[in-house]
């Protein structure tokens, strides 16, 4: 059984003491165990303080990025061995946001994928169409371009390490989500294309979460599709009632 994840992307939102806070109605909210892998990313600044808050949960604390190399002259970036020095192992990549606005290409990716799988670390790997591809119908085609380029290079053996997140450029803080029916048939395409390309049984244990504009009153459906495991949050999980309402909609 492949694991279902809920997992809240706060992008660049929250301060240290609004971080806190949040932390704090979520951990007061989670009143059961949940079903769900949870977890949350904040910003670097507030990445320590976080995964000290939550030490003693099930929540798992996952950055929105990390640099490709090793270490070095690039001044403003982080790299995997500072992320795992504080206790960080999961690591979001190839987000559409880094792709437009800090012009990540699938060949950089593909860079930060191999430094993410050297370094031991899970991989959420972010990818999905804007507008223009699905109203020429080129979506499955964008889809499997960005797959190729940046993820298909890793062995067998790296996918254990791999969740993906399939985001649609035109669903994503728009309000507008992927009706449960596109979602499903992108995430079989996907799973499909895995399987053609490495192996069934692969493709079988790969978790595809679905992110753009989900919220508590339409996760229920998109969740409930056979080859959707679950969320990439954005606006959502900046709230706790919401995001934990999100963690129970399996
Ligand atoms: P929204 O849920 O705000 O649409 O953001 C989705 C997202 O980008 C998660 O990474």
């Amino acid at each position: 059984m492949r694991k279902q994840i809920v997992a809240g992307n706060w992008k660049m939102n929250n301060d240290l003491a609004e971080t806190q806070e949040l932390l704090s109605h979520i951990k007061m909210q989670l009143v059961k165990e949940p079903e769900a892998e949870v977890m949350v990313a904040p910003s670097f600044t507030n990445l320590y303080s976080t995964f000290e808050a939550l030490k003693d949960t099930p929540i798992k604390v996952a950055a929105q990025n990390m640099h490709q190399s090793k270490s070095g002259a690039f001044t403003g970036e982080i790299s995997a061995s500072m992320l795992k020095s504080i206790g960080v192992t999961t690591v979001i990549l190839g987000h559409s946001e880094r792709r437009a606005h800090f012009h990540e290409t699938n060949e950089i990716l593909a860079e930060k994928v191999n430094t993410a799988i050297e370094n031991d670390m899970e991989v959420i790997f972010c990818f999905g169409e804007e507008l223009q591809d699905r109203k020429s119908e080129k979506h499955f085609e964008v889809v499997e371009k960005q797959l190729k380029e940046s993820l298909y290079q890793i062995s067998e053996g790296a996918w254990s390490k791999i969740i993906l997140a399939y985001e649609p450029v035109w669903a994503i803080g728009t309000g507008e989500t992927a009706s449960p029916e596109q979602a499903q048939e992108m995430h079989a395409f996907i799973r499909k294309n895995i399987a053609e390309n490495f192996s069934e049984e692969i493709a079988e244990n790969v978790s595809i979460l679905y992110g753009g504009s989900v919220k508590p009153n339409n996760a229920k459906e998109i969740f409930a599709k056979k080859d959707v495991d679950g969320g990439l949050i954005g606006g959502a999980s900046l709230k706790a009632t919401d995001f934990i309402a999100l963690v129970n909609s399996f």
